[in-house]
């Protein structure tokens, strides 16, 4: 077992792995300036997401919206398909809310926390020093959780480049909440608006890729002119945010790079957001969990065994959404799925699944094959063929 850990960054990634690592007796250390804080982020949380943490966590004490319905549109469907979602699918909180429930969880389990700003790493016999805004540190090994502008990941990995990130941006919407999430499918730039309501204000975006020549500011024009077209938020105040998201292709996912000896990255930080949901939340919990286990266990080799897991077992099922997402986002496909989605209780069950992280890439063309939807099947294989 390694017993010496810092995390870098209290993040969903971060917090996870040391409660996981400091219930299992590691020293931790989690390295972070900068709770409580709000992430911009939608703050869907999963009903898979929950069930990671729900023995740790006091779920129904997080302040959060539980979402009833789903309404997929398009630009030339106002209204779209409605799609119920059962209780456990998906809940919408604020991340300070989220965020500072697993930082408790990480505390009380014994974890150190380090309010600091890591501004460099080192590395030297037998660990590293660990320069912070309030002095040097040094640990036995490292976890990267510091999201996708992470220093670790650009001290001993590579940056991403820039085809390997998206910029999300939007609103704040203040003092409008709601019991549904709004997307609209679009396929310029290919993903969609969306619209997932907290206790207290919707958080309203887009997402782009970083290299596809828009700027944040065209984006959040567009969301500006989406909230107003829809009447998303009358009399609301309006709060900017935009951050990067990490979205990478099928060739990225397939030469994940996520340690190397005594160092590990996860969540974000190492890439692991589904491109076509933007789903981060659970795959930050999933792989700081993972990076615990590893270091806990009696492995000679604990970065080996954590980097084959996150390929064999994230890497792979990223890389089919990623082969899927060129076909996903045609107008011909959204298309036919929202007219699915209106006339079958199949698809609708296959849709609801999808937004709670229950329905897998690999199984997802045959369920929908299943429900007669061939069509709607045909071109998602299709499209994976192509990308693949
Ligand atoms: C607009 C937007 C909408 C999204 N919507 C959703 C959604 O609805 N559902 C979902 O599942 N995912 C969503 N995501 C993705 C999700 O936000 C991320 O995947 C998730 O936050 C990743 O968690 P993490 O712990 O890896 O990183 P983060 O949550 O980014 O945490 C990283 C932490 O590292 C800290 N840090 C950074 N640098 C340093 C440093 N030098 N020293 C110390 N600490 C440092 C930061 O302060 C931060 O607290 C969205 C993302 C965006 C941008």
């Amino acid at each position: 077992m390694v017993a010496d850990v810092s995390i870098l960054g209290a993040g969903p990634a971060g917090a996870w792995a040391a409660y996981s690592l400091a219930r299992r007796g590691a020293r931790v250390a989690l390295v972070d300036p900068t709770h409580p804080r709000e992430k911009p982020c939608g703050g869907g949380v999963t009903g898979r997401a929950l069930a990671l943490v729900a023995g740790a966590l006091d779920i129904a004490a997080l302040p959060a919206c539980v979402i009833r319905t789903a309404r997929f549109t398009d630009a030339s469907r106002r209204d779209g398909a409605v799609v119920d979602l059962p209780a456990t699918g998906l809940v919408v909180a604020s991340r300070t809310s989220f965020d500072g429930l697993l930082l408790a969880a990480a505390r009380d389990a014994g974890a150190e926390i380090v309010a600091a700003r890591v501004t460099d790493l080192v590395a030297r016999p037998g660990g590293f020093l660990i320069r912070t805004t309030s002095g040097s540190r040094t640990a036995a090994c490292i976890v990267g959780a510091d999201g996708a502008n992470s220093l670790v990941r650009r001290r001993l990995a590579r940056p991403f480049r820039r085809d390997e990130l998206s910029v999300a941006t939007g609103y704040f919407a203040h003092g409008v909440t709601s019991d549904e999430i709004v997307v609209e499918l679009v396929d310029d730039p290919p993903g969609y608006l969306w619209s997932f309501p907290r206790p207290t204000h919707l958080a309203v975006g887009i997402c782009a890729p970083a290299d596809a020549g828009v700027t944040a500011g065209r984006l959040r024009a567009r969301v500006l002119g989406w909230i107003r077209d829809k009447g998303l938020a009358p009399g609301a105040r309006l709060e900017p945010y935009s951050w990067p998201i990490p979205s990478l292709a099928p060739r990225d996912f397939d030469a994940l790079d996520v340690s190397g000896p005594r160092w590990c990255l996860a969540g974000d930080a190492a890439g692991l957001v589904d491109p076509i949901t933007r789903e981060g939340i659970f795959f930050a919990l999933l792989s700081g969990q993972w990076a615990a286990e590893a270091l806990a266990s009696d492995d000679a080799d604990p970065w080996r065994r954590y980097r084959e897991r996150v390929r064999d077992e994230i890497g792979s099922e990223l890389a089919r959404a990623a082969r899927f997402k060129a076909g996903f986002f045609r107008p011909r496909f959204t298309r036919l799925m929202i007219d699915a989605l209106q006339q079958s209780a199949g698809v609708r069950a296959v849709m609801a699944d999808l937004v709670a992280g229950r329905q897998s890439y690999a199984q997802l063309k045959w369920r929908l094959a299943r429900t007669f939807e061939v069509g709607l099947a045909w071109r998602l294989f299709a499209s994976a063929r192509r990308r693949a």
